[in-house]
């Protein structure tokens, strides 16, 4: 299981908790999806198998739908295709988990959208009745869908540390008036395509987190990272959707449900048993297949 993938042909730039960043040229960057899972902020020992191929692969289905969605949409993506510097053997090690992206200056906030209330929204409206600051109509039960889905930025923690819920306007101080409301208005452009889409074949994207970044010359917002991954979302099942209670997510709950029931949620460096890093991986391959209409396997064998 490839949870450290360490390449020889090209220079490593940076790591974080599931991605390895290599350099191509000045100008491209080899984005490199390892099999690493977290779950209540915690990185477990061991991988879910081809986890890191199927975050690949969605993202890149993803940038094609909303390309196609939402003109003059601009994207990180350039190519699955290895870059011509990946010797042989390195070119085995990403099969499938590898993008070639454009390298450009991250927007230092993390993007979030939110088109259902749970999590840290659902626990601040309890308490205070607004979501990251902002007003929120009375009555709104856990998991009750929007009016209409919201701009819920977050800071950007270094490794470790936890990202912290602001307002718009404190993100607007981070990233600049100049960029805040382009960035805002291209989330909530990008959240609601891929929720229409995603609603279509059955699940329901509770809530997703962006990156943007910034292309220096042409001064253009780019969506980059992953994109509306069951890592980087709430992946619901529409079939199973229920207001007034928590929801199955759609990845992570074998995992959440088996740490918790042995007494292990938050301990650092636990190792996760066979059956539940393989049952954890095909949840992630059926979200996939939704949400493509093709199987893991399918896609990889038309790379
Ligand atoms: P952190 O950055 O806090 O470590 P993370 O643990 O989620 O976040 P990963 O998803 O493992 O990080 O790694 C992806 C990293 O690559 C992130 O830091 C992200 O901001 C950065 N990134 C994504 N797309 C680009 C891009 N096109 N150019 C430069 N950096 C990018
Ligand atoms: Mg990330």
């Amino acid at each position: 299981m490839s949870t450290a993938i360490e390449l020889e042909s090209l220079p490593k730039l940076a790591s974080g908790k599931v991605r390895d960043l290599y350099n191509i040229d000045d100008k491209s960057l080899l984005f490199v999806t390892t099999d690493r899972i977290s779950a209540y902020d915690v990185i477990m020992a061991n991988g879910v198998p081809l986890k890191g191929a199927v975050l690949t692969q969605l993202s890149a289905h993803w940038f094609k739908v909303l390309s196609e969605k939402i003109p003059g949409l601009k994207t990180h993506f350039i190519s699955l295709n290895p870059p011509a510097a990946l010797s042989d053997g390195d070119k085995e090690k990403v099969r499938g988990r590898s993008m070639q992206v454009r390298k450009l200056k991250v927007f230092p906030i993390e993007v979030i959208v939110r088109g259902y209330i749970t999590g840290s929204a659902w626990n601040e409206y309890k308490k205070e009745g607004t979501v990251h600051g902002l007003a929120m109509p009375a009555g709104l039960q856990q998991c009750s869908r929007f009016p209409q889905p919201i701009y819920t930025p977050s800071t950007k923690a270094e490794l470790g540390k936890h990202d912290e819920n602001i307002s718009p306007e404190q993100a607007a101080k981070i990233v600049g008036d100049k960029y805040a409301s382009r960035i805002e208005e291209l989330a909530l452009k990008v959240y609601s395509a891929g929720a229409e889409y995603a609603a279509e074949r059955g699940i329901i994207i509770a809530d997703t987190k962006f990156e943007f970044g910034l292309d220096e010359e042409t001064d253009d917002i780019v969506l980059i990272d992953e994109v509306l991954t069951p890592d980087s979302s709430r992946f619901w099942p529409a079939d199973e959707y229920e207001v007034g209670r928590d929801q199955n997510s759609f990845d992570k709950q074998f995992l959440r449900n088996w740490l918790t029931d042995n007494g292990l949620k938050y301990k650092d460096g636990v190792a996760m048993p066979e059956k539940i890093a393989e049952a954890t991986g095909a949840r992630y391959r059926e979200a996939f297949k939704k949400l493509t209409g093709k199987t893991l396997e399918e896609a990889l064998e038309a790379l």
